[in-house]
C-alpha cells in the first residue's frame, strides 16, 4: 500500500473533545471548530445523523461459534440469550420505517460500548452500522457503513472514491492515504497499523458519523448512545438475526 502523505492532525483526539471530561455535555467550542474543519457542511450532516435517531449500531454479542471462530473472547459479558436479541421486525428493510427507536437497557449499552473500545476486544468485536435514509436522499435503501474498512454504500462515497481513482491515476491513489511519522493513537480513518485514509478527500457524512462513534473515545460513544440516547445500540446474539441484517443490505 502506498505510503501517502504525512498526517499531523490527531482527529481521534480532537473529536474526543466533542463532549466534556465527564461525557455529559457537548463542548461548544470544539463543535464550532469542527464545523469549520470538515468541508461542505460534512460535520453538520454527520452530527445531524447522530442526533436524529437515524443511525443504528448492531454488535454481535454471543459466545456462539461465529464469534469464537473469529477469536472473540466475551470475557466481561454475562451472556443472556433471552434478552436484547434483535427481532426480525426491527431489522432494516427497504422502503420501511425500520428499527425500534429505543435502546437496550443502560447496563447493556454500557457493556456493549465498553466492548467496542476495550483494547482486548475492540478489533475482534463484530459490529454493523446502518443508517436509515432520510427524505431528501433519492434512495430509500438503508445505508451500510464499515468504518473499519472506511467504506460506505452511499452514492456520495462512491463518487468520492471513483473520482480520486479515475481523475488522478496513480497520484490519486497515493493521495488517498496518510501516514504518521511517529507512532500514534489516532484511530480516525485508520485502515492498518501504519496507514490512515486521507479523510479530507475520501469521506461522507455516514463515515464521519460512524467514526465519531467508534474511532474517538468511549465517552463520545456513550454520550450519543446512553446520555443523549439519539443513537440506537443493539446486541445480536442470534445467528439468524445477524444474517438477516446482512441480507437486507447486500443484494
Ligand atoms: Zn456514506
Amino acid at each position: 500500500m502506498s505510503q501517502g502523505q504525512e498526517r499531523f492532525l490527531n482527529y481521534s483526539q480532537l473529536l474526543s473533545e466533542l463532549v466534556d471530561g465527564r461525557g455529559r455535555t457537548l463542548n461548544d467550542t470544539t463543535v464550532a471548530f469542527l464545523y469549520q474543519l470538515f468541508p461542505n457542511d460534512l460535520f453538520v450532516k454527520a452530527f445531524s445523523l447522530l442526533e436524529t435517531h437515524n443511525l443504528f449500531l448492531y454488535v454481535w454479542d454471543s459466545i456462539d461459534d461465529v464469534a469464537l471462530n473469529d477469536g472473540v473472547q466475551c470475557s466481561d459479558a454475562e451472556i443472556d440469550e433471552t434478552s436484547n436479541s434483535v427481532a426480525g421486525s426491527r431489522l432494516p428493510t427497504e422502503g420501511h420505517q425500520c428499527h425500534s427507536k429505543r435502546n437496550s437497557n443502560d447496563n447493556d449499552i454500557s457493556r456493549l460500548a465498553n466492548m467496542l473500545y476495550d483494547l482486548e476486544t475492540r478489533s475482534k468485536t463484530l459490529h454493523r452500522i446502518i443508517v436509515q435514509s432520510v427524505d431528501e436522499e433519492v434512495s430509500k435503501k438503508p445505508i451500510y457503513v464499515d468504518v473499519t474498512a472506511w467504506f460506505c454504500s452511499c452514492n456520495e462515497y462512491t463518487k468520492c472514491f471513483s473520482g480520486m481513482l479515475h481523475n488522478n491515476g496513480d497520484e490519486g491513489y497515493q493521495g488517498m492515504f496518510e501516514t504518521y511519522g511517529n507512532e500514534t493513537d489516532d484511530n480516525f480513518a485508520k485502515v492498518n497499523s501504519h496507514t490512515h485514509v486521507n479523510s479530507s478527500k475520501v469521506i461522507c457524512q455516514h463515515l464521519l458519523a460512524a467514526a465519531i462513534l467508534l474511532q474517538t473515545s468511549l465517552k463520545v460513544l456513550k454520550y450519543f448512545t446512553s446520555v443523549k440516547q439519539s443513537v440506537s445500540l443493539f446486541s445480536i446474539n442470534n445467528k439468524d438475526d445477524w444474517l438477516k441484517l446482512h441480507l437486507n443490505i447486500v443484494d
